[in-house]
């Protein structure tokens, strides 16, 4: 963003100034509102200019617990003053109760953490891999997995290689091969592509950066019909539809489907630190041997102090009934700004993928229409909006987010 656009904007000289600077030292790999924040409390978040706004994004999910969420923030305080980093050349006290705890509420044996959602996604793809030769005894290099068109599972080479969006993808090759797609939502796709040397099928079990898209009801308990039935692996990537955000612990749960291998992260580290996990059972994740995978931070005891923390209110059941109440509210809310300015609604639980009419306006304008508004809220491909607010936010709060959006498509309408 250049100076004339945020004068054009009307923003204060210390958020022009903070912009500035930051659009001329930090890589351009993103486009933020011109919002500059300073700090947040719940659901709320505040500007260096003293402004309130509404966080409906909640940073993609990573922050369902609010910000500064005092349990969180006291078990990372507690967790400070101990010790912080050992590296896993060591034991460390934080570790075998996180792992644990994660693991029994996934209902499954084991988990090898790691830090970012692409690093368990990279890790996700190694075991299955590993487990394909090991375990299946496929020919060496011989491994492919199945991945859905649409997808976003991060940005590394590897993850970068099998996306289908031209952003994530150009000018980043040469890319890792190995990987075949299908249409999103299509389980004879799904069969037709796996064969003998198939070991794995990749999905988001809802998709959210590709707009919050839902597939058919059938189609997870279908795609793991069939990878059971084929001896493949079903590798669920609920790195943002899952730990509550959906209304329930993951979105597989919402369709009856257990995978092989959960991939989580974002909510994990409880808005405060990066962890993120592959979690399953030991005859999968057993395949990986000492110095055959890694990382330095991966299950530090801060990581997994948070990690707990956040696995233990989960383990209550409080998260994903309170966004499953309040995401009904929403979605009604919501269904009736549809033909007003809404062309299609789309999610789950407190989760709303929103296409607004592209007639009327780009999602981007829509975002920074209801940020003048106090409402913070992202676009995705177009004119897509979605909501995904802490999971802690008020129902009022909640309520007064949607008059704002209301609003903002009464303006354009004109
Ligand atoms: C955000 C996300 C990732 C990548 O996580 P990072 O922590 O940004 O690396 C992977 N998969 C899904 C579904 C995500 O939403």
């Amino acid at each position: 963003m250049t100076l004339r656009e945020t004068q054009g904007s009307g923003v204060s000289v210390r958020t022009a100034d903070a912009i500035r600077q930051e659009s001329e030292h930090a890589a351009h790999n993103y486009h933020p509102l011109p919002v500059v924040v300073e700090s947040g409390e719940g659901a709320w978040v505040t500007d260096v200019d003293g402004r309130r706004y509404l966080d409906c994004l909640a940073a993609y999910s990573a922050v369902n617990f609010g910000h500064g969420n005092p349990r969180l923030v006291e078990a990372a305080r507690e967790q400070l003053g101990r010790i912080t980093l050992t590296s896993r050349a060591f034991h460390n006290d934080r570790l075998a109760p996180f792992v644990a705890e994660l693991a029994a509420l996934c209902g499954k044996h084991m988990v090898l953490p790691m830090n970012t959602g692409a690093e368990a996604v990279e890790t996700g793809i190694k075991v299955a891999r590993a487990w394909g030769y090991r375990v299946k005894g496929l020919a060496a290099d011989a491994a492919n997995i199945v991945v859905m068109a649409g997808n976003f599972h991060g940005r590394t080479t590897t993850i970068i290689s099998f996306s289908d969006d031209p952003d994530a993808h150009e000018d980043f090759g040469p890319y890792t091969p190995g990987f075949r797609m299908v249409p999103y939502g299509d389980s004879a796709a799904v069969a037709a592509a796996i064969d003998e040397e198939t070991v794995a099928v990749l999905v988001e079990p809802i998709q959210g950066e590709a707009g919050i898209l839902v597939p058919p009801a059938d189609f997870l308990p279908e795609v793991r019909r069939i990878t059971r039935e084929r001896n493949v692996l079903l590798i669920a990537d609920e790195i943002q539809s899952g730990l509550g955000r959906v209304g329930a612990t993951f979105a597989c749960d919402l369709v009856g489907v257990v995978p092989d291998l959960y991939l989580l992260g974002k909510a994990l580290g409880g808005g405060i630190v990066p962890v993120s996990a592959v979690v399953g059972d030991s005859d999968v994740l057993g395949v990986i041997r000492p110095g055959q995978h890694g990382s330095t931070f991966g299950g530090n005891p801060l990581a997994a102090a948070v990690g707990l923390e956040v696995v233990r209110m989960l383990a209550t059941g409080e998260p994903q009934a309170r966004a499953r109440l309040l995401g009904a509210r929403l979605h009604e809310r919501l269904a009736s700004l549809v033909g007003r300015g809404v062309v299609a609604l789309r999610g789950a639980g407190l989760w709303a993928g929103i296409d607004i009419d592209p007639s009327l306006a780009t999602g981007r304008e829509v975002c920074e229409a209801l940020m003048r508004r106090g409402v913070l809220a992202k676009d995705t491909h177009g004119s897509t909006i979605r909501l995904a607010p802490p999971i802690v936010v008020e129902e009022a709060d909640l309520d007064w987010a949607v008059d704002q959006l209301e609003a903002v498509l009464v303006e354009l309408r004109g």
